[in-house]
């Protein structure tokens, strides 16, 4: 036993996710010197693997891939004695040492115990299911203008979807795009009016209504879309498009914290302004969590926030705060 009858197996902190989010937290509490684990995910990688080229995380104005960002992230916690796991979380649970508070995980066929844990389970675009869709990921078609938009400089893209991010997202790539067609199932905006008025007024933005995209067409990047009318099924066409822009909704992963922490009704982790969820001992960040802008640099900010907070915890339970 360790002091105050904690069990030595017991981690300070463990961390749900290797992303950005996840990473950075891990780096934070192990860098603190804090015992920390970070479960990785094995059957799913931190979205910002799928993106070839990030050029607005400050620091590395060359640009970087995707994949290499999170490996370096790896790098830099691993030296401060993260340890990292790959595996899935399957169940988190309560659990007691006398007094003490603390929580238990399940992940593959082992469980390990923490006093505190630091969701950063990220979340994953809805996708549209059509052929070529996954194909083309990264090779024109995205799920984020705001890291995508600069590669498609005086190009045609399409933008599918109707809702605020969509016609926001819109307005965003006719900074750098030559033609927007946003293709929207219905006759009309889901979009609040202001975000419709500066659409319907924009020279670059045209619509394609009552439409559904069938396939996404191209021979080394996307070329063009296949879209159906959904009140004439017979109508088809073509759009040329350098780039699909898919907008369809956003899904957190967060059915591992359902019940345990208040979520919103999109299914996001509800945070204060210290990561803190409702429930006592768990932090979150990232993705998975209620805010505006879900970016990498966010989720690193999210990250060092949840990690220090988790520590003045961690001190608190062990009657070592300051
Ligand atoms: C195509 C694309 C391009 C993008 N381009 C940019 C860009 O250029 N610039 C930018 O700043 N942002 C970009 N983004 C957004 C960026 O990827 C996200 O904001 C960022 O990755 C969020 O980090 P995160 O750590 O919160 O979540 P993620 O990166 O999604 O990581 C979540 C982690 O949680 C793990 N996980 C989930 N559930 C479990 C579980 N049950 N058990 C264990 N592990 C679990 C996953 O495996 C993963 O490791 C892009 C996104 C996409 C999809």
């Amino acid at each position: 036993m360790g002091k105050f009858n904690i069990p030595e197996h017991v981690y300070d902190v463990i961390i749900i996710g290797g992303g950005p989010a996840g990473l950075t937290a891990g780096l934070y509490v192990s860098r603190a010197g804090f015992r920390g684990l970070c479960i990785e995910g094995a059957s799913t990688l931190s979205q910002i693997t799928v993106t070839d080229h990030i050029e607005n995380y400050p620091g590395i104005p060359e640009g970087i891939n995707g994949f290499e960002l999170i490996e370096r992230f790896k790098k830099q916690a691993l030296q401060f004695g993260l340890e990292i796991l790959s595996s899935d979380v399957t169940s988190l649970q309560e659990t007691r040492w006398g007094d003490t508070h603390g929580w238990k995980l399940t992940a593959g066929e082992a469980s390990y115990e923490a006093l505190a844990v630091i969701c950063a389970t990220g979340a994953f675009w809805r996708k549209l299911g059509v052929p070529g869709e996954d194909t083309f990921t990264g090779k024109g078609v995205s799920y984020c203008a705001t890291c995508d938009g600069p590669l498609f400089r005086n190009r045609e893209v399409v933008v599918v979807g109707g809702g605020d991010t969509a016609i926001q997202e819109a307005l965003f790539l006719t900074n750098f795009s030559r033609k927007v067609t946003i293709i929207h199932r219905r006759d009309r905006l889901r979009a609040t009016k202001i975000l419709q008025k500066r659409a319907f007024a924009h020279s670059k933005i045209e619509f394609a209504w009552n439409s559904v995209v069938e396939e996404i067409w191209g021979k080394e990047s996307v070329e063009k879309v296949k879209i159906r009318n959904v009140k004439s099924p017979g109508i088809t066409a073509e759009i040329p498009a350098a780039g699909v822009f898919i907008f369809t909704g956003l899904t957190p992963k967060t059915e591992i914290i359902r019940g345990i922490a208040d979520l919103d009704n999109g299914g996001y982790i509800l945070v204060d302004a210290h990561m803190q969820t409702s429930a006592q001992g768990i932090f979150a960040c990232g993705d998975c969590i209620k805010k505006r802008l879900r970016q990498v640099v966010t989720a690193c900010g999210d990250g060092a926030t949840a990690a220090f907070s988790a520590q003045l915890y961690i001190e608190e339970v062990k009657g070592e705060s300051y």
